[in-house]
């Protein structure tokens, strides 16, 4: 058996895993930020691990987040969401002496959906998380690409209007400021003077105001920056499917069918035949956990 984790930036899932890479048991928490955010998540990480081991072989223990994954340190820095520097993972390998993959948390998604999911069909393929910002996946000839320093394709970092809005990174105009779900939904509770409402009242309301000028504009204006986004992609790795996950499967409805027809009638490829399939992500929240592990 494998664990399988996967650390949100609000939730942390922790999954049992067989060998045919099937979750047998799964527990998913909410995390609170605090100060002692770090040792609470190592502890609670800790305490999983030895239940599991009370019963079954652990022969493996994945774990997927945001940030920064030093495989060699057994650390992942740079958890930006929680607030967290450095986890350092060194004490629960010494403790339990089980071998720890880490992992960035939308690589690991994109894996699962590679192997298992939405793009299981596909060889070169694109994977893109659009929620908090864009995480993403590239995978070609049947390989998840990384560079070597850091994990490299952030794809949500690639410009698209150099006069744009300010992102986190230093940059303006980065694909991620203009097309992750968050700023979306920002805009959209702006333009419809909602104030802390959930995900579905938000998408029950643009619905409801889908005619009305700036809600239709606000999704227009979405695909238009979408779909730039995307032909820089096409045109740098030919995906021959490009599947959403993240909050934009929740949000579809919205979006899809008019992107996929924007797409094929605008053309906007340095190859104008190569209009990749869009798809969207199958495995939901069980996508982290299951690709720790692979
Ligand atoms: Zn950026």
């Amino acid at each position: 058996m494998k664990v399988g984790i996967d650390l949100g930036g609000s939730h942390i899932g922790v999954a049992l895993i067989n060998d045919k890479d099937e979750i047998v048991k799964k527990i998913e928490k909410d995390i609170e930020k605090s100060e002692n955010i770090s040792s609470e998540i190592l502890a609670m990480i800790d305490s999983y691990i030895s239940k599991f081991k009370e019963e079954y072989n652990i022969e493996l223990i994945g774990i997927a987040s945001p940030g920064n994954p030093k495989v060699n340190d057994l650390s992942i820095s740079n958890i930006v969401n929680l607030g967290i520097e450095k986890l350092d993972f060194k004490d629960i390998f010494q403790k339990h002496n089980i071998p720890i993959k880490l992992k960035n948390d939308s690589k690991s998604a994109g894996l699962a959906e590679f192997k298992y999911g939405s793009l299981k069909e596909y060889e070169d393929a694109v994977f893109l998380c659009l929620g908090t910002g864009i995480g993403s996946a590239v995978f070609l000839n049947g390989k998840l690409l990384h560079a070597n320093k850091h994990i490299g394709f952030e794809l949500g970092h690639i410009v698209i209007d150099r006069r744009g809005e300010q992102c986190n990174c230093g940059k303006k105009g980065c694909f991620e400021t203009y097309c992750a779900m968050k700023r979306f939904k920002e805009r959209a509770k702006k333009l419809l003077n909602l104030d802390n409402i959930s995900s579905e009242k938000l998408l029950e309301e643009i619905k409801n105001n889908k005619e009305a000028i700036c809600i239709s504009n606000l999704i227009d204006e979405y695909i238009d920056n979408l779909i730039i986004g995307l032909s820089n992609i096409i045109d740098i790795f030919e995906p021959e499917a490009i599947s959403f996950g993240g909050s934009f499967v929740y949000f579809k409805d919205l979006f899809y069918e008019k992107l996929v027809t924007e797409m094929q009638k605008r053309k906007y490829t340095f190859n104008k035949d190569d209009v990749p399939k869009i798809v969207l992500a199958e495995l939901k929240n069980d996508a982290g956990m299951i690709g720790a592990i692979l």
